[in-house]
């Protein structure tokens, strides 16, 4: 990634600053109108760059689109099925000896990306409330 354009930076700093873990349209939401050249294929672009280059992640959650997360920390998410707040979870869900079990002695997992799915909460307490 020689060539690190402004507009790059821009969608980099805006992540960093962020654990919304936002889709490529809410960074354009948030962007366009202090840049007006700014546009959403220019986003797409530079995300699906910086992902690759292992910057950022991308998330794919199977609904409402990607999420990129500039937190490149090995962790899982969380999302809330009510508000679709993707939510991070630094905790190892997976038992080792269960996976040996599974796999096999000479797998070797190199890392993992887990999604897990659910009902935040604030959610789960609005629900109580109307109950
Ligand atoms: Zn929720
Ligand atoms: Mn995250």
């Amino acid at each position: 990634m020689r060539k690190y354009s402004r507009q790059r930076e821009l969608i980099l700093n805006y992540l960093k600053g962020t654990t919304a873990h936002p889709t490529a349209e809410q960074i354009y939401a948030d962007l366009k109108p202090e840049n007006p050249a700014l546009s959403l294929s220019t986003i797409y672009r530079n995300l699906n760059l910086l992902s690759e280059y292992g910057v950022i992640q991308k998330l794919t959650t199977g609904e409402h689109g990607d999420r990129f997360d500039a937190d490149t920390r090995e962790h899982s998410h969380f999302i809330c099925s009510g508000c679709h707040q993707v939510m991070d979870v630094f905790s190892s869900l997976l038992d080792e000896k269960e996976l040996v079990k599974a796999l096999g002695d000479n797998c070797e997992v190199l890392q993992h990306k887990l999604y897990l799915y659910g009902v935040c909460s604030a959610c789960n307490a609005g629900k109580k409330e109307i109950n």
